[in-house]
């Protein structure tokens, strides 16, 4: 048999995502997941509601009261139309979708989160990705040249971005908005993180749709994501979006992580003041250039990034390498902001390797 020819040559040469696999005891500081979870009490409340849940039922995203929590919880306008994704990685798919027209074209920023044009090449658009400053910054000159240049159907830009932690200014996004005549999504990925949102601009621009997730700030096991923008775009979104892919159990799990916003936002405070503490520290060490973040993480150079990368595994410490992604990330990590405790012991480990 030869059924691999019937796939598609370009699918055949991708590489499948993969998971890092890591020993029980290890700190995981690789995927940007908040390191608390609910207390006692709270799980088992939620294992009750859980075990009430009518799993012969198809769900019905529309009758189970998420939107007008997350709309409630966030502060999204009345106007804008909200959208439910299984993690906001399916609605990045179906925006693609949406607009993917022979010879359409998704413009974005390099680096930023890989979906972005790893979807423009599944679904067949053409993608161009306009470099970052070397210290993260948008080029803005250059961004709506190619705007203006190319009209692209889809503009993402993620505020603030990933892999980097630099949050463009307003100023510039504003730009992008009133020359692209394309959705311009604003990925909030790390919006609870910063202390910028066009969430409240949802519904107000006919091109912008604000994408937001719960997995950063605690849920990433429950992939919810959610889209809020002009019922002209998110109408015709939603005769895309598939009947059932939100499910009985994450709708409810969700519903009841946003009762509980004010622990959930307790975290967020403290991996906020952690995060300034690790770059306080960080950037002490020498021969090192740290960015700035507005989001849960910390991106970083040093002279060697594969040895240091060793070094912190060897310690038991999982980040993210970045080096040989892309030439501005040349000799990158990235480390999550953790406990108090895991970060202490990322700068012990980093304090004996770079002196
Ligand atoms: C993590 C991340 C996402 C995906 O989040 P999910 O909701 O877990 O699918 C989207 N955009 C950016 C920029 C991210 O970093």
């Amino acid at each position: 048999m030869m059924t691999n020819r019937f796939i598609r040559a370009d699918i055949q040469n991708m590489t499948a995502y993969s998971v890092a696999q890591i020993p029980e005891h290890f700190i995981k500081l690789d995927a940007m997941e908040v390191p608390y979870r609910f207390p006692k009490h709270l799980q088992e409340e939620l294992a009750k509601q859980l075990a009430d849940a009518p799993v012969n039922r198809y769900p019905n995203p529309a009758c189970s009261g998420l939107q007008e929590a997350l709309r409630q919880s966030f502060g999204i306008p009345d106007d804008a139309v909200i959208a439910l994704g299984n993690g906001s990685d399916e609605l990045i798919q179906l925006l693609t979708l949406l607009v993917a027209k022979q010879g359409a074209l998704v413009l974005a920023v390099e680096p930023s989160f890989v979906m972005y044009r790893h979807n423009a090449a599944l679904l067949g658009l053409k993608y161009i990705g306009v470099p970052l400053n070397p210290d993260f910054t948008l080029n803005r000159n250059a961004f709506l040249a190619a705007v203006k240049q190319h009209q692209p159907a889809l503009v993402w830009l993620a505020y603030p971005n990933n892999p980097t932690g630099v949050l463009f200014t307003r100023a510039d996004i504003e730009a992008i908005l009133a020359v692209a005549q394309g959705i311009v999504v604003v990925d909030e990925a790390y919006g609870a993180f910063s202390n910028d949102s066009f969430l409240s601009q949802a519904g107000q621009y006919e091109n912008l749709v604000v994408l937001r997730t719960l997995s950063k700030i605690g849920f990433a096991g429950l992939r919810i994501g959610y889209a809020a923008g002009h019922a002209l775009v998110m109408n015709q979104l939603a005769k895309i979006v598939p009947p059932y892919n939100m499910n009985q159990l994450s709708l409810i799990a969700a519903k009841f992580a946003l009762q509980h916003m004010d622990m959930v936002n307790g975290y967020i405070d403290l991996l906020k003041t952690e995060r300034q503490r690790l770059i306080a520290a960080l950037t002490t060490l020498p021969n090192t250039q740290v960015f700035s973040s507005e989001a849960n993480f910390v991106t970083m150079r040093f002279p060697d990034a594969d040895m240091v990368f060793s070094r912190l595994y060897e310690n038991g410490i999982l980040v993210k390498k970045l080096h040989g992604n892309h030439t501005l990330l040349s000799q990158c990590l990235r480390f999550t902001v953790g406990t108090p405790e895991q970060n202490d012991a990322v700068l012990m480990a980093l304090k004996r390797t770079v002196d």
